[in-house]
């Protein structure tokens, strides 16, 4: 895929009512691509939809929930009958729990992994042969910056996400194996001003349980520093690329660098940079 426009390709997009799936889905329609997107969130999506047929794109919208495996397989069969083919897939839907992972509760384990890790893994098994049958394409898989290093209060999150590193990379050097025309992306963002803060659940007894739900939104917004924009033009760019890994903004830079020089040191220093940050919260 080298060229920068994508004029009839069919790029699948999951979690595409808010965040990075949103404009991604928006900057894949500026490119030309017909888009079929999915979330649990019909409102949202339609929103999402109605920009991208506003710039002039054909757009499908499914309610699917990716953890659930025959909601996924159903929705790619009906992506592959409407449109005859699969380009694109980006594997995007995503939540977040805070929360220590010693006393997090097994529901709200459960949750995640069934998001984070199966939606990913039923994305990718679902379109996989389609993708094949229309002659090659890339599956892009959203994982985080909390997948190339651990962070507390991210046990479960992080668990979830260094989950679909180890799928995706592993998945990408089997296709190769395999002399498949299919690539396998993995993405690394940092800090996205999305929604995501708003919808995270809170759990556990540990530092997550210093602040109140509203103080994690606002130091979350106060972190993040790259726009859904900017995380869409990385994530179509490494698409063009057929790059294998996707970092985006200077802190996953910043983090991936520090845990590749100090894979045992930066476990030091964290939790007390934490410690440090709680105390001049609580002043
Ligand atoms: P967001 O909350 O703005 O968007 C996530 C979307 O996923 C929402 O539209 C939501 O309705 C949808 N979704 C949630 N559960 C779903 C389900 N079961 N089935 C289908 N759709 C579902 O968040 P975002 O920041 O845009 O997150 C997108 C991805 O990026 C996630 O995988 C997230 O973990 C990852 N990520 C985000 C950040 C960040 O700082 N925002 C950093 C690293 C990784």
């Amino acid at each position: 895929m080298a060229g920068r426009r994508l004029d009839g390709k069919v790029a699948v997009v999951t979690g595409a009512a808010s965040g990075i799936g949103a404009a991604t889905a928006v900057e894949f329609a500026r490119r030309g691509a017909i888009l079929a997107l999915a979330d649990i969130d019909e409102l949202g999506m339609k929103e999402t939809a109605d920009r991208v047929a506003g710039l002039g794109a054909e757009v499908g919208t499914h309610l699917v929930d990716v953890g659930d495996e025959d909601s996924i397989y159903a929705f790619a069969d009906g992506v592959e009958r409407r449109w005859g083919r699969v380009d694109i897939v980006l594997n995007n839907a995503g939540v977040a729990v805070l929360g220590d992972g010693v006393t997090i509760s097994d529901e709200s384990l459960r949750w995640i992994v069934d998001i984070n890790f199966w939606g990913v893994v039923h994305g990718t098994r679902a379109f996989y042969p389609i993708l094949e049958r229309s002659g090659g394409g890339t599956i892009a898989n959203v994982s985080s910056v909390f997948g190339l290093l651990g962070m507390p209060c991210q046990s479960a999150y992080s668990a979830t996400k260094f989950a679909v590193r180890g799928f995706t990379e592993s998945v990408r050097m089997e296709l190769r194996l395999a002399r498949s025309s299919v690539r396998v992306m993995a993405v690394h963002p940092g800090g996205i001003r999305t929604n995501i803060a708003r919808s995270t659940r809170i759990e556990g007894t540990g530092v997550a349980r210093a602040g109140s739900a509203a103080a994690n939104v606002e130091m979350f917004d106060r972190i993040a520093r790259t726009t859904p924009e900017q995380a869409a033009l990385a994530i179509v760019d490494g698409i063009r690329r057929g790059k294998a890994k996707v970092r985006i903004g200077a802190d996953a830079v910043a983090m991936d660098v520090v845990q590749r020089l100090f894979p045992v040191g930066y476990q030091r220093v964290m939790p007390a940079v934490i410690r440090l940050g709680l105390r001049r919260a609580r002043q």
